[in-house]
């Protein structure tokens, strides 16, 4: 037998509907703040992550799916591709590309699989899906703006609220800029150089090349050390500093709570001051559900206009998975109004009349003509439909059928003309 391959899986019904139902809510959310939706290709070239996440990101050292093209043609083959490990350098790639600054388009989302090779666990896949969300815009259109900050992270909180999440965790914290970083990679550099050598291997690496990296280090016996590390919030500029208490003075005021993490670095080099996580208690140890920040600098380093922006990636997977509690897929399914029961030769009445009642949006599951009074019922019962109807001759003659309550019995008879209509008002 084939399987689906290590760190993949199916989504199946009725789990399917609950992620309908979050991407559907996300769409609504997103609309309300003036969002359009983008899509970018699943592969890239390999460069635009290389430059856009960082090489000595986890995910571009470790984790790419990473190939060389057989194109035919010249200008393809030995072209080296990536599937996309995240959403937004393709997004900054398309906005540099089509020149989206100067269509006013700047408020974007993108809804798709991402692909990293990481250790399969609960909560954790090779293929796993992303909501992603970006403001991003010329200097001039404000993108650089504290409120832009804080207009994202409101709009999380109003989904994970919309969505019946009650308690997410929202921690914050200032990167600061390149200039900061650079007093503050010299500091980490004096302090890490001392210790660095009871560290594991990726840590000694990261002390030379990139030593901000250090704080994504997940082995247990490394945290002691990184928790005497300095942290970036005290080398923050004074702009970095005043744009950090900008945006904590505007979540206070809309009422978003918030807690300060000054470990919170996140694993993507293109962040610039505004980091954060929205963390939720029933995950266990893959607790994060989303995950973003600030990323001035990733036009310019994509060869692009200046264009600070501001995004997020929420993690479906995991963000369905904080649902399943409280939301069962089975109570944002819609089951079918009405299984449509053709008696023997009747498989084209019961079509004409199946077609019709579909047209005024009910949910209507046909039957076969073959099957005896007792399986249709057997099978309407297994579809969880809430009435059967019989398409026998003397109904057609009669222009009237009988509908038959599958969970109580009760029984009524209506003319064709009100059918839909009556159908409509004693849904489920
Ligand atoms: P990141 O792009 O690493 O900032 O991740 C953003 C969010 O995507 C995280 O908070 C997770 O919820 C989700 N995520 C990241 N990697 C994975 C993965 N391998 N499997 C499932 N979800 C993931």
């Amino acid at each position: 037998m084939i399987k689906a391959v290590r760190g993949t899986r199916d989504l199946l019904p009725p789990d399917t509907a609950l992620w309908n139902f979050v991407e559907a809510t996300a769409r609504d959310v997103f609309r309300a703040y003036n969002f359009q939706e983008i899509r970018t290709p699943i592969f890239e070239v390999t460069e635009l992550f290389a430059r856009g996440v960082g090489e000595e990101t986890d995910i571009v050292a470790k984790e790419m799916y990473t190939w060389e093209d057989r194109g035919r043609a010249e200008s393809d083959r030995g072209q080296s591709l990536t599937l996309r490990p995240e959403a937004t350098a393709g997004i900054v790639r398309a906005y540099i590309e089509h020149k989206l600054g100067d269509r006013g388009l700047n408020k974007l989302y993108c809804i798709g699989p991402m692909f990293r090779r990481e250790r399969p666990q609960k909560g954790r896949y090779r293929q796993f899906y992303q909501i992603d969300a970006e403001i991003i815009g010329p200097p001039s259109a404000g993108s650089e703006s504290p409120a832009r900050d804080a207009e994202v992270l409101e709009m999380l909180a109003t989904l994970l609220d919309r969505l019946g999440i009650t308690n997410w965790n929202l921690q914050l914290n200032s990167v600061g800029t390149p200039t900061d970083r650079v007093q503050f990679n010299e500091a980490l550099r004096a302090a890490l150089q001392p210790v660095v050598g009871q560290m594991c291997a990726d840590c000694q690496r990261r002390a030379v090349t990139n030593p901000l990296r250090v704080f994504d280090c997940k082995v247990p016996e490394d945290q002691s050390v990184i928790e005497t590390l300095p942290r970036i919030t005290q080398f923050l500029g004074e702009d970095s500093r005043k744009h950090f208490e900008a945006v904590q003075a505007i979540l206070a005021k809309v009422g978003v709570p918030f807690s300060l993490n000054d470990r919170l670095v996140r694993g993507l080099d293109y962040y610039t001051r505004t980091a954060f996580e929205f963390t939720h208690g029933a995950l266990g140890a893959q607790n994060a559900i989303l995950g973003g920040g600030r990323y001035d600098g990733l036009s310019d380093a994509l060869g692009g206009p200046a264009a600070p922006g501001i995004g997020f990636a929420i993690g479906e997977d995991r963000l369905v998975m904080s649902l399943q509690e409280k939301t069962p897929a089975e109570s944002v399914l819609r089951k079918p109004d009405v299984y449509v029961a053709p008696m023997a030769g009747m498989n084209g009445d019961a079509a004409r009349l199946a077609r019709e009642l579909r047209r005024h949006e009910l949910v209507v599951e046909l039957g076969d003509d073959a099957f005896r009074l007792k399986k249709s019922f057997e099978a309407a019962t297994k579809v969880g439909a809430k009435y059967i109807l019989i398409v026998g001759e003397n109904e057609v003659k009669a222009d009237a059928f009988a509908l038959k309550n599958l969970a109580t019995g009760e029984q009524v008879s209506i003319v064709r003309a009100n059918l839909a209509a009556w159908l409509r008002s004693n849904r489920g």
